[in-house]
């Protein structure tokens, strides 16, 4: 095992943070720059599954987190008509909770673990030696450097990482707006399903994600102009979805547009995921359309992963090494299955139905969508079963 060192993290992402506690954990000194004056503002959802809930019980926080969010009963998949053409049970991705309650809590459990979080500090370089640089000049050395800035991350490519960088021909906008009395009380009696609409190239994904709040994702082709724009227009989404009216209204209504814009979907694919001191972590080394929901679960997934790797391995070079040979291929497999599992916005409606079912018929199908889900975490081959 390499001794420990002392570790400049940038990005208080979901990724950087579970590296910073994963490293101060195991005796490391560790600093996280965020260039945002405050953690992550948006309260948006995110799909929590199996292989997420473990390494929130690896770090000993799962019940905290689990308190601040929604547990979902089905999935229910509806042509743009209303009818419903799948339900099936949340079996591995049972949770919807807000961005902002879960950094909030591993920005705390960080900072417990020793963790330094400096906001307002952007990094505009990193060198394979161990150099960080900051937007006011300053130079910082450390032992290990990880990269951990995002998708539009500036580090991958002033360290000249990327392989691969896909500009999707679809995105998404974001949204968030009060639950109503009757959605609870439509939740209690129905149960509480997360909602995934399709129609022609457009989709709609709601569902609860906290008990005051719905969780809402629109998606269209980036060259649907008039669907990608914000705020919504009720009337070109009603044309997809003519049954959802009330709920485009309440969208147009009470989203809080200043917050919100539509984002394109991306890929990125790196040579390798280090480069002498420095690791590059979360969406700046693997982005995918989120379709599966996985992206922040590989982010902290790898971010543990690595944590693991740096302790277990004799030096960092092959920690890095390791840490790459165990996590990439899961990782790489998302990403391809997630394409696959969003092509399904391309296909002509009468096939759209047969795709959507196939993942009840087909279960090696299935099985490829949910491997990251059903995946044991490195770092978390201990804990009990959940
Ligand atoms: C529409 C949509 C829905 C999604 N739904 C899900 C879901 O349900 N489940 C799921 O697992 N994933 C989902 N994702 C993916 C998920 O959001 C990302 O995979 C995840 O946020 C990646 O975490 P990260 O830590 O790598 O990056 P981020 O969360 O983006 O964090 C990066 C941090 O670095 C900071 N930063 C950037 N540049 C610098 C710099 N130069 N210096 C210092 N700080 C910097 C940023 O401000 C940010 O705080 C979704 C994505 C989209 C677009």
């Amino acid at each position: 095992m390499a001794p420990p060192g002392h570790a400049e993290i940038a990005g208080a992402g979901f990724g950087g943070l579970v590296a910073a506690i994963g490293l101060a954990d195991r005796g490391w000194t560790v600093r996280v720059h965020e260039r945002r004056d405050v953690l992550h503002a948006e309260g948006y959802g995110i799909a929590i599954q199996d292989n997420m809930t473990r390494v929130f019980a690896a770090l000993g926080i799962l019940d905290e987190i689990l308190a601040g969010g929604m547990e979902i009963e089905r999935r229910d998949s509806l042509k743009g008509t209303g009818k419903v053409v799948l339900s099936l049970k949340t079996g591995l991705g049972r949770y919807r909770i807000s961005r902002r309650h879960i950094v909030n809590l591993l920005a705390r459990r960080a900072q417990k673990a020793g963790v330094e979080i400096v906001t307002g500090s952007t990094v505009v370089d990193a060198t394979p030696d161990g150099h960080i640089v900051l937007e006011g000049g300053e130079i910082c050395q450390a032992d290990f450097v990880v990269a951990a800035d995002g998708i539009n991350s500036s580090l991958r490519g002033s360290l000249g990482m990327t392989a691969r960088r896909v500009w999707q021909k679809e995105g998404g906008v974001r949204m968030v707006i009060p639950r109503l009395p009757e959605d609870i009380a439509t939740d209690a009696r129905d149960g509480t399903a997360m909602i995934e609409a399709w129609s022609n190239k457009r989709r709609i994904l709601y569902c609860p994600n906290s008990p005051s709040e719905v969780y809402v994702i629109l998606t269209c082709m980036e060259r649907d102009t008039i669907a990608r724009a914000t705020p919504v227009d009720v009337a070109v989404w009603q044309q997809s979805f003519p049954t959802m009216g009330p709920l485009l209204e309440r969208i147009a209504r009470d989203t809080d547009w200043d917050e919100c814009r539509w984002v394109r979907f991306q890929t990125i694919r790196l040579k390798r995921w280090s480069r002498g001191r420095v690791a590059i972590l979360g969406d700046a080394a693997h982005a995918m359309p989120p379709y599966l929901g996985q992206g922040a679960g590989h982010a902290m997934m790898n971010g543990l992963g690595l944590a693991v790797a740096v302790d277990e391995a004799g030096d960092l070079a092959s920690a890095l090494d390791l840490w790459e040979r165990r996590e990439r291929p899961l990782t790489e497999h998302t990403q391809r299955w997630t394409r696959v599992y969003g092509a399904t916005i391309f296909l002509p409606e009468w096939l759209k139905s047969l795709a959507i079912n196939a993942e009840k018929h087909v279960p090696w199908l299935a099985a490829q969508y949910s491997r990251a889900a059903k995946h044991l975490p490195t770092g978390c081959e201990t804990l009990p079963d959940l």
